[in-house]
């Protein structure tokens, strides 16, 4: 296997030099990387249902006999449909082909054929569109779905598969030793990419399913853990004396249990040899500002300059203003760096963290990018550590200077998912909220109710509070291009309608971030009384004055987002409400809107959504940082995890630097998922 890795992939018939580069644009560049990359999903052509037993708009395959061969249709220049009908002793269906003249011209009166395709409508009048077919004669099979690209289809990739699978030695070298596989009743390397390129049943396919995602989980689990151990060099940045008590006295609030623990745990780290990685966990609310604040302080009092990285530029702006006031009159100098900074102004900055005359500064990731240079940076912190991950703490102790991280989340992450997301970081918890904090009084209602729910709105703006209302438009590049005129007209609608006579403002992600920063500091300043916007405001965002908020469409959010979101309320001393409006009717979004009025403990929730949605949805690329994983989001739980973590602390307790034989390979693939390190890992 290892010598596949070596064999170049236009080695395969077929595969000139044009192809090869479309395989490279999946990163396949051998004849080995091609035998690991699985299938993305399978499409079961084995399971026929009959017509009938299909409801309405579902997908299924269905095995007809052509009754009416098609006729032609054009319906304007360039698109021709082609109609047919079929029927299986259930029921019959009316078919649509587009442009598919070939493909029209084999369905002749009497043939049968296999159909795949979503079925609409009901009862006498069935439908099917542009269905994949097979005929009847071929059909049986679980057909391999590639992950494509322009130009590169999956059936092509599907037969450079197939090819590849019979240059694979009937020895394989398995990554997992025998021992463990044995034990934990796995299948073999060679028959889990066997099974996932050409799956014979539905069981196999599952067992094989399982073995690739254990061994991704492993893998992980070893790189994480290694890296923690191995990674973290000397540092010359240690803090002799704790200054935290002089900063707690400055605070206008007692600082609670929880935050003094996780201060001190920081400190203790900071005054050892080996810089710091930690994680700091607390809910919405929970106070991490002030922890933050807390060691920024500490580490100036050590002649030590920090940095407080925010994923966004209001929430840049927003802890700089924090710091600035806890540090009013300290001699602490902080700064903000931004993108939308003005360039005097930039200079300014930048001079003075090269100089050591500013000691502590707020901004986005810029902050650590190569122009931005430290006279002596000690501590990193990084608020919301989803969209900084694993790559980029190893490229920041790759620096040289060792600086102390501490990372900042407000996701509250089950502790299996913690441990396998952060394996490389020591935890500390903030698991108690500052006292007087009342529970958000949260109720899920119908859109016929919405008049009622903006008739309390005004209710509360009367007194003095303001309201967040969330519309649930999808920010991204999947954005419709008219979704922000649609927030911008919801936004004129309630100016005009329910919300007349008060000022109302929007923000979203599309927004300019000087426009964004203005409408946030307008709302933090009261000037508006309420604030239409989208996810944005779903991180981090301080405004205890605000005691309501309304999310339209709420089914649409996941509960993490939605707890992230109703965190934004709540956070001063009254009682503060969450009105979630849908009109879903599906089992698991109830579920999900009833979760989030029966608790406001993000944990709770987090252990919920696991329930609801599975490990998939956290091992998202674009949530963690962690290196891209395959198999393990899709068809992992959570004991086949517990599993994996289990064995990577018992494999690496008797062979830390993975150099048993048994263990070589595995330490190959470690290499392999964690490549673009560099050599933070050995
Ligand atoms: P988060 O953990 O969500 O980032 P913040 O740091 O923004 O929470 O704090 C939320 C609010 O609670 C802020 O207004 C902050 O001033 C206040 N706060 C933090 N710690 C305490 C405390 N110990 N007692 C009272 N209020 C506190
Ligand atoms: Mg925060």
């Amino acid at each position: 296997m290892p010598s596949l890795f070596t064999v170049p992939i236009h080695a395969l018939k077929q595969i000139g030099p044009k192809r090869a580069q479309l395989f490279e644009q999946l990163g396949l560049s051998t004849v080995g990387q091609l035998l690991r990359y699985y299938p993305r999903t399978y499409r079961n052509w084995q399971t026929v249902r009959d017509i009938r037993d299909v409801p309405p708009d579902e997908t299924a395959v269905i095995r007809v006999t052509v009754t009416r061969p098609p006729a032609e249709r054009r319906i304007r220049k360039g698109m021709i449909l082609y109609k047919f009908s079929a029927a299986d002793e259930t029921g019959s269906v009316e078919v649509t082909l587009f442009n598919n003249k070939f493909g029209a011209a084999r369905f002749t009166a009497g043939s049968e054929f296999l159909l795949y395709g979503k079925l609409n409508g009901s009862g006498l009048y069935r439908t099917m569109s542009a269905p994949d077919f097979a005929e009847a004669g071929n059909g049986g099979q679980i057909q391999p779905i590639y992950g494509q690209t322009e130009g590169l289809p999956s059936r092509i990739i599907q037969q450079a598969a197939a090819q590849a699978l019979t240059m694979l030695p009937e020895q394989v070298r398995d990554p997992l030793p025998d021992e463990l596989r044995t034990r934990r009743g796995l299948c073999g390397l060679r028959e889990a990419i066997c099974t996932l390129h050409q799956p014979p049943d539905m069981d196999r396919l599952a067992e094989a399913h399982r073995r690739a995602a254990y061994e991704e989980l492993l893998v992980m689990q070893l790189g994480l853990l290694r890296h923690k151990s191995h990674s973290r060099g000397e540092t010359a940045l240690r803090l002799t004396h704790d200054d935290s008590e002089a900063f707690f006295a400055r605070l206008p609030f007692a600082p609670t249990g929880a935050q003094r623990r996780a201060v001190s745990d920081a400190i203790r780290d900071m005054m050892r040899s080996t810089p710091m990685a930690r994680l700091l966990q607390g809910d919405v609310g929970s106070g991490k500002t002030a922890v933050a604040a807390a060691l920024c302080h500490t580490a100036a009092r050590n002649g030590l300059q920090s940095a407080l990285m925010a994923p966004t530029e209001i929430l840049a702006a927003q802890h700089a203003s924090t710091l600035q006031k806890l540090f009013d009159g300290t001699g602490i100098v902080c700064a903000l760096l931004t993108g939308s900074t003005p360039a005097a102004r930039k200079r300014e900055i930048l001079a003075g963290l090269a100089d050591g005359s500013v000691h502590v500064v707020a901004g986005t990731h810029a902050l650590i990018s190569d122009a931005v240079v430290f006279q002596r940076l000690g501590l990193i912190i990084t608020d919301e550590q989803h969209r900084f991950g694993v790559a980029q703490r190893a490229a920041l102790s790759a620096k040289g200077a060792q600086p102390h991280l501490l990372v900042m989340s407000a996701t509250p992450i089950p502790r299996t998912l913690a441990l396998m997301m952060y394996g490389d970081l020591d935890l500390s918890v903030l698991d108690e909220l500052p006292p007087g904090r009342l529970p958000v009084d949260t109720l899920a209602i119908r859109s016929s109710r919405r008049e009622r729910a903006f008739a309390f709105i005004r209710s509360q703006l009367e007194l003095g509070r303001q309201a967040y209302v969330v519309c649930s438009l999808v920010e991204g590049d999947d954005e419709a291009p008219d979704d922000r005129k649609a927030a911008a007209d919801y936004c004129t609608e309630l100016q005009h309608g329910a919300l007349a006579g008060f000022t109302v403002d929007l923000l979203h992600g599309r927004m300019k971030a000087a426009e964004k920063e203005a409408a946030m500091a307008k709302f933090a300043a009261g000037e508006t009384q309420v604030l239409v916007a989208t996810t944005v405001i779903e991180v981090g965002v301080d405004v205890p004055n605000a005691s309501v908020m309304l999310i339209e469409n709420a089914e649409r959010f996941g509960l993490s987002q939605l707890h992230q979101l109703r965190g934004r309320v709540g956070r001063g001393g009254t009682q503060s409400y969450c009105i979630l409006v849908s009109d879903a009717q599906g089992a698991e979004a109830r579920k999900r809107l009833s979760v989030m009025v029966e608790t406001t403990d993000g944990f709770r929730i987090a252990d919920e959504d696991l329930q609801l949605r599975g490990p998939g949805d956290f091992f998202g690329t674009r949530q963690h940082g962690l290196p891209a994983l395959q198999m393990a989001g899709q068809y992992s739980d959570i004991a086949l995890m517990q599993m994996a973590q289990e064995d990577a602390l018992s494999i690496l307790h008797t062979d830390p630097g993975l150099d048993a034989p048994q263990h070589r390979a595995l330490a190959t693939e470690v290499r392999r998922l964690f490549g673009s390190f560099g050599g933070t890992l050995n």
